[in-house]
């Protein structure tokens, strides 16, 4: 399998060679340059494996069909050491629980940050050690985050060997419970930069190291964001894993819906869809930054500025320029790389948006691709959050509200419809006293959370010296 870029870049680059890169080099995105297509008989082999021999096994076979450059028994090893019930709680990894008839959510929070991008960076940490260890290599990733890809990324890197991560957040503006997580981590190979400045500021200073070419080769400088190809496959297979918890067999037909921010979690359903995975509807939930909620109504996608940006009570969907869309365009295209690199470093470089109003392709959208969308405001979130509680008693954080509002507009009798979970309440205990008056539960293994030591360095926002932090405490 070889990967190319949606702009057109190839280069016969294998899944190991583009793990440790971000963009490729002509700025689009990777993608293998086919998706494999299962049949009814491959699925009923994957459902005999989950089944009998559980998530890791599913992660293998899954992974195999993208990856063959590393040796099969290795990468199974891999797997098992990533998804186990020690790190995530359960057995099943990501279990399916039935709210009401054929409403269910899928858990995916319950990895070491309570967010579901453990369920990915877990598997990327354990990936980036074995690829670093075979080149003898060293790797320096260079972060911003606000919170949830912060803490993931940091659990998913410490103690591992070869890789150190330096990550920068905003001093002070990050949530109690995110800051204990990473702040607390005592491991020597994780740095934390708490920034006199805002998110922005944090990002600008990782923009301004990484194009500094001679100082990120020197200090062989990498990043984790959430284009990451190895990333979004990891993500694939919890697709399968709900379908296969959600349906008796293969002839029925699921629907997923997906609290949506850089669009990597729901262009990793689009993956399992290509692939033959039986998806009727791929429900799109965004807040009230809702470029994606746009775009698939109106096939007009217009990126916004920071300024334009709300700060919602999802902060973790508070995105107005989606990642990982380019990926998605490009099937929509008909994977034509001329058109895609078009719209992305053309269209949008020069005016911010585009409009696929008038191309046919997007008249076909939501039959070809399942594609649909909704949106959920503050308001949304509360009442949803009080009508699970009260209703089921179940507690629900407010991005996976934000999924449950969206996805009841589009229920089909007779057809489940799988929302994802993407982070516990815990994690956002401010708005679930809005909304309920009471506080979350706190699981066992935070309790002493906030309380714990913190480590941390506090810098002013220059990226000079953010470099010669680096270069001081870099591996060599
Ligand atoms: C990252 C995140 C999202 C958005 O996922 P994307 O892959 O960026 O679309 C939603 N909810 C939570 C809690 C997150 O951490």
């Amino acid at each position: 399998m070889f990967y190319l870029s949606t702009r057109g870049y190839h280069n016969r680059q294998k899944f190991c060679d583009i793990l440790l890169e971000g963009l490729a080099p002509d700025g689009g995105l990777y993608l293998p340059q086919t998706y494999p297509q299962l049949n009814t008989k491959d699925f009923s082999r994957l459902r005999d494996i989950y089944n009998n021999r559980g998530y890791a096994f599913l992660a293998f076979e899954i992974l195999s069909l993208y990856i063959d450059d590393i040796p099969s028994a290795d990468l199974l090893a891999l797997c098992q050491k990533t998804y186990t019930a020690e790190v995530f709680g359960d057995q099943r990894i990501s279990p399916l629980s039935t709210i009401d008839g054929n409403l269910h959510i899928l858990a995916l929070s319950n990895g070491p940050t309570l967010a579901f991008k453990d369920m990915a960076m877990q598997l990327l940490g354990n990936l980036f050690e074995y690829e670093l260890q075979r080149r003898g290599e060293q790797l320096n990733i260079l972060g911003a985050t606000s919170g949830d890809t912060g803490s993931a990324a940091e659990y998913a890197m410490r103690g591992k060997h070869g890789v150190q991560v330096f990550m920068t957040s905003p001093h002070g503006r990050m949530s109690r419970f995110q800051q204990a997580q990473m702040f607390s981590l005592t491991d020597k190979n994780i740095f934390n930069i708490a920034v006199q400045g805002v998110f922005d500021d944090c990002q600008n200073i990782v923009k301004a190291v990484s194009q500094d070419l001679a100082f990120k080769r020197k200090y062989k400088i990498g990043t984790v964001n959430s284009i990451n190809w190895a990333r979004l496959l990891a993500q694939v297979v919890y697709y399968f894993a709900g379908y296969f918890q959600a349906t008796a067999d293969h002839s029925q037909t699921v629907s997923f819906s997906v609290p949506s921010g850089n669009f990597g979690n729901v262009c990793a359903g689009h993956v399992a869809r290509m692939m033959g995975l039986p998806i009727s509807q791929l429900v799109v939930a965004t807040n009230e930054n809702d470029v994606l909620d746009e775009f698939f109504r109106s096939g007009s996608y217009k990126i916004r500025d920071s300024a334009r940006t709300f700060e919602t009570s999802s902060p973790s969907m508070d995105i107005s320029k989606a990642s990982n869309f380019e990926r998605f365009i490009y099937d929509l295209l008909k994977q034509n790389p001329v058109k895609t690199a078009g719209l992305f470093s053309d269209q949008i470089a020069a005016t911010g948006s585009f409009n696929l109003a008038s191309d046919p392709e997007f008249a076909v959208l939501k039959n070809r691709f399942g594609f649909v969308s909704g949106k959920s405001t503050h308001e949304n979130r509360l009442r949803t959050i009080r009508h699970m509680f009260s209703t089921y008693g179940q507690m629900v954080d407010p991005h996976t509200a934000d999924g449950l509002k969206v996805a009841a507009e589009y229920m089909t009798p007779g057809e489940p419809m799988i929302v994802l979970e993407t982070a516990l309440p815990v994690k956002f205990a401010d708005t679930i006293m809005q909304a309920l008056h009471k506080l979350p539960d706190v699981p066992e293994k935070f309790k002493n959370l906030e309380i714990m030591p913190l480590r941390f360095e506090v810098m002013p926002p220059d990226a000079g010296q953010i470099k010669s932090y680096i270069a001081m405490n870099c591996a060599d």
